[in-house]
């Protein structure tokens, strides 16, 4: 602990290239800290800007990483010794939008590996606003490495599901049941009372894992056509009385042409769908339909620093489970765990722990 004389990260110089770097600690402004980084999750979005041209915010040479957990070491004095999550999009709290409560989609917003200036999780040390931090008072026992994932991939879907307001008895289908966001919707829609949790997706070893993790059905998309996994929703209703055109919040979680085609084939009367997966193909709907079924289709970005105490407890409670999906690595084996990453076979969520 305390003020390192220069910070060690790994920036990427350009898209995919990596490179080690030492670079100076800045002077902190008033209402920002030093957080030293127990661990820093790999992202699909670090591996969207890293390997596929997605444009950061901030140009290159930057440090990525957004999901971040550490403790406080410099700045506001009453932080200085505290464990904290780090919200992967912090608001401005000054504009417009922040005002009217949907701060998560601030325009000013800033973003650990994106939009704070050069700095990202993937380094020894970043300097951040203090303003939204997530104190982590007693973690129970539970390594800070893994409350990394609480800085996004568990906090994302749980906005989604406060935004769609999943209460008891609620019915829910998650497309991408088996991802990096849909394993934590999966189980904060269970977690929130949902009476049915249908997880669609392609692994079959995901989705049997997902059935002891919030799922109380599992549909693999594997060599299926729609027409067979409507039936095979289909029977799931009618053998556990549920209709199966009434009533379903669905959750989009993978941002692929054939995710969203299943989403939409499912929303129906007074239905819901909610998007949280991104992707850059096109999909053909007849709009009208949600007049018809006086259905909504809704988007949700990030999460609402507000929520993350919230969540916090959900994982400590239990009523989260994270050990299952987080693999902590050290940080120089970066280049290792962004292949692994993108080349998407992974069980659980890489989480890099600085070793330089
Ligand atoms: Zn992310
Ligand atoms: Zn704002």
């Amino acid at each position: 602990m305390g003020v390192p004389s220069k910070i060690e990260t790994w920036q990427m110089v350009e898209p995919g290239k990596l490179q080690r770097a030492s670079i100076d600690v800045p002077e902190l402004k008033p209402g920002e800290v030093l957080v030293e980084v127990a661990a820093c999750g790999v992202c699909h979005t670090d591996v969207g800007y890293f390997y596929d041209g997605v444009p950061t915010v901030n140009k290159p040479p930057l440090t990525l990483g957004h999901e971040i957990s550490g403790v406080v070491v410099a700045g506001e004095e009453k932080l200085i010794g505290k464990e904290v999550i780090i919200p992967a999009v912090m608001p401005c709290n000054k504009c417009a939008i922040c005002a009217s409560g949907r701060g998560n989609r601030c325009l000013a917003q800033k973003m650990p590996g994106n939009s704070l200036g050069m700095y990202g999780g993937f380094s020894s040390h970043i300097p951040v606003p203090a303003e939204d931090l997530c104190v982590v008072e007693d973690r129970k026992g539970m390594p800070l490495q893994w409350l990394a994932v609480v800085a996004d991939a568990i906090t994302s879907p749980y906005q989604a599901a406060i935004k769609a307001g999943v209460k008891e008895g609620d019915l829910v289908i998650i497309t991408g049941a088996t991802g990096g966001i849909g394993t934590y919707m999966t189980q904060i829609a269970s977690a929130l009372g949902a009476k049915a949790v249908v997880a669609i997706a392609r692994n079959k070893e995901k989705l049997e894992r997902s059935l002891s993790y919030g799922a109380t059905c599992a549909i693999s998309t594997q060599d299926k056509d729609m027409k067979a996994i409507t039936a095979e929703f289909r029977d799931y209703c009618k053998a556990n009385g549920l209709p199966a055109n009434v009533g379903w919040k669905i959750f989009e979680s993978t941002g692929t042409k054939m995710g969203q085609e299943i989403a939409l084939n499912f929303l129906s009367f007074v239905g819901k769908m909610m998007v949280l997966g991104f992707g850059m193909q096109k999909v053909e709907y007849m709009i009208s339909r949600l007049m018809a079924f006086d259905a909504e289709i809704e988007g949700t970005w990030g999460c609402l620093p507000k929520y993350y105490p919230e969540v916090l407890n959900m994982v400590l409670d239990g009523k989260i489970k994270v050990e299952p999906f987080v693999d902590v690595r050290p940080m120089s084996q970066i280049a290792t765990g962004f292949e692994e990453t993108h080349a998407g076979k992974l069980m659980k969520r890489i989480v890099l722990t600085p070793d330089f």
